[in-house]
């Protein structure tokens, strides 16, 4: 798969070994969220771990780390891209009221690429399955508390 082959241009082998402390500290900061940041996010998260890192070096290096197949890029339309520390394919649930992002896996995902593949006469590389809605938490509330936003922004 080209994926892999992407992944493999740069083998500084799999780790942070040949990294520039910049990229070790994004790289640590994607790794250890369990969110899927923005480039803002692991920046303001970045700057605690290297006061002097600047946003254009975080963004090249998300960059890079993508491009060394170290972190995934999650893009919804016109929405900021968030930053997957998982890197292996796997489905979205995206929550339309307060924005939580929470990764799962469907075995049938894989047979949906192929429908879609057939229907689109793609050749297929991946596909990603995003469902859109209500998360437990706020499908919990009362519709009246979460006034009329299900646009509302975190
Ligand atoms: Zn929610
Ligand atoms: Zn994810």
């Amino acid at each position: 798969m080209t994926l892999d082959k992407k992944a493999r241009r740069r083998s500084d082998g799999d780790g942070s070994g040949g990294l520039t402390p910049q990229r070790r500290a994004v790289l640590r900061v994607v790794r250890e969220s369990d969110g899927h940041l923005t480039a803002a996010e692991i920046f303001a998260a970045a700057q605690k771990l290297l006061p002097k890192i600047s946003y254009a070096t975080v963004y090249n290096s998300l960059r890079y780390l993508k491009e060394a197949g170290l972190l995934g890029e999650i893009t919804f339309g016109n929405a900021a891209s968030r930053y997957d520390r998982e890197t292996a394919r796997h489905d979205h649930a995206v929550c339309t009221a307060c924005g939580k992002l929470l990764d799962f896996d469907l075995a049938e995902t894989l047979g949906l690429m192929k429908l879609a593949a057939r229907r689109s006469r793609f050749k297929p590389a991946s596909i990603h399955l995003t469902l859109v809605g209500l998360c437990p938490d706020c499908s919990d509330q009362p519709a009246a508390s979460r006034g009329s936003g299900v646009r509302r922004k975190r």
